[in-house]
């Protein structure tokens, strides 16, 4: 049973949103690197660490298909799967993806990108 909360917001893994607090949670987790929320007040969470783009918004990775690319090739390994579940109408429905540091780890959503977040972060065993 895993039972993630989110550091920004204290949401549960699988009840989290595809939002700004997650991206920072799989940007600190996954890649280890820190980020705060943006002064600005508009990308709300950037990069902390200079040679990182220092100031730049944390990539969009729980909305934005290629930053949650970039996720699983960093979490990936050689036993990386990545499903897809259709319904009855071939729309595209739920998804799961398994893959990450030695571990098998699932995860559903509503998108293919909150999916990988969500497991990815249980992957990590992100806190
Ligand atoms: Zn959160």
């Amino acid at each position: 049973m895993v039972d993630l909360l989110c550091p920004h917001c204290k949401t549960e893994i699988d009840e989290h949103e595809a939002n700004r607090c997650l991206d920072a949670w799989v940007w600190k987790a996954v890649f280890g690197l820190d980020a705060r929320p943006d002064p600005e007040g508009v990308y709300g969470f950037v990069r902390f660490k200079k040679g990182w783009g220092y100031g730049e918004p944390v990539p969009y990775y729980s909305t934005d298909m290629e930053a949650s690319w970039r996720v699983i090739e960093t979490a990936n390994d050689d036993n990386a799967m990545t499903h897809r579940w259709y319904n009855a109408r071939g729309r595209t429905s739920f998804h799961h993806i398994g893959f990450g540091f030695g571990k098998k780890v699932g995860a559903r959503a509503s998108t293919m990108q909150l999916a990988v977040c969500r497991a990815a972060l249980k992957a990590v065993g992100a806190t």
